[in-house]
């Protein structure tokens, strides 16, 4: 059997060598063959050159270089895409997803479970702000995604082949693999764990890009933001047609004057709120219907380690340059010192 690891990277020349100097021990216990495939989601700092090195002494190493970040979601896709295993792993660079579930992972997969999903009962080294937010965002999900979405369970998951497979199939471009898996039906086997504090480095996911990424996952996938729009706008012309019904009758029956100047002028500005706010909405979704029909590439390798210039590339993705490995990286320094934890990596593995 063959493990694959699909691990995305970005600014992670901190985490990284932890991570190596980790990850080896572990998998050589683990009974069957393993590759890791990294994606290197435009990183800016040395994270790249640091694995380069690495599938330079490993070809069981692939490296998946994006022309530039296209992002978290994308570099998942691309890891599952070029992902050859019977049962592929999806975790996190920064030891977060910690190696030592992989072999708890294995064994549920060997019991015959397409899908084996960590899931967080405890969190470390995250700030109030951002646990509170994440609880609100997966019962929010559940109940406007799909309720069948795992709470407190993250990308840290191991998927069978035919699982992999089925994933393959979802080329769309606003992508939320979460609610992808939850579609699907897969048979799911669920691994409580306590998730550690990150191991070195900052988050990548500042509260601007996770409140990007829950409107993502709810658009994507459902439709009941419209749905309530609509709603709002009903009970509001509700609201509307019975004032006006109380205002006439004044005005004909009690023969008062209409009254409520500033009442009128804030009603006005509640509706062209609330009327711009409902345009912009329906406008967010078809920016994203726009952005679908183009059929764009849903990531664009670079340079890439240890995959052969001739393999068939999958739907919606490019390749700009097919590097050879026996290349010198691009850059480097002859006499830069060798990282002792790759080197740890390589002599383990
Ligand atoms: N990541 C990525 N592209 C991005 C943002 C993050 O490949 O645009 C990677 C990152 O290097 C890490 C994983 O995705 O391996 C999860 O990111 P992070 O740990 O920052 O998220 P958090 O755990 O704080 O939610
Ligand atoms: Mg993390």
């Amino acid at each position: 059997m063959l493990l694959s690891l699909v691990i995305p990277v970005f600014d992670e020349e901190d985490a990284l060598p932890h991570l190596l100097g980790k990850i080896g021990p572990i998998l050589d216990e683990i009974d069957c063959d393993h590759e890791i495939v990294f994606i290197d989601d435009g990183s800016r700092d040395a994270s790249r050159r640091i694995l380069a090195e690495l599938a330079a002494r490993d070809s069981r190493v692939k490296i998946l270089g994006f022309s530039r970040n296209f992002g978290h979601q994308a570099a998942i896709t691309a890891g599952l895409d070029f992902a050859s295993g019977d049962a592929v792993v999806v975790m996190d660079a920064d030891l977060q997803d910690p190696p030592e579930l992989l072999a708890e992972m294995v064994k549920l997969y060997r019991q015959g479970f397409d899908v084996v999903s960590a899931q967080r009962i405890g969190r470390d080294g995250e700030s109030l702000f951002k646990r509170g937010t994440a609880s609100l965002f997966y019962s929010l999900m559940r109940k406007a995604v799909d309720e069948r979405l795992q709470p407190q369970v993250g990308d840290f998951r191991l998927f069978s082949r035919a699982a992999v497979l089925a994933l393959r199939g979802f080329r769309e471009q606003h992508r939320f693999l979460r609610g992808m898996v939850a579609w699907l039906g897969l048979k799911e086997a669920i691994l409580p764990f306590h998730r550690p504090a990150r191991v070195a480095g900052t988050t990548k996911y500042p509260a601007w890009k996770m409140a990007r990424f829950a409107w993502t996952a709810i658009s994507s996938f459902s439709a009941l933001p419209l749905k309530a729009t609509l709603v709002g706008g009903l009970i509001l012309t509700a609201i509307g047609v019975g004032y006006s019904a109380l205002v006439i009758y004044e005005a004909l029956v009690l023969k008062t004057t209409v009254r409520g100047w500033s009442s009128s002028i804030c009603f006005q500005i509640v509706f062209s709120g609330a009327t711009l706010t409902a345009v912009g909405l329906v406008g967010d979704y078809v920016a994203r219907i726009y952005e679908e029909v183009k059929g764009r590439p849903l990531y664009v390798l670079g340079e890439t380690w240890n995959v052969p210039a001739t393999v068939a590339l999958p739907p919606r993705s490019v390749r700009v340059s097919a590097r050879n490995p026996a290349e010198p990286i691009s850059g480097e320094d002859e006499s830069c010192p060798s990282n002792p934890s790759i080197a740890a990596f390589s002599a383990t593995s």
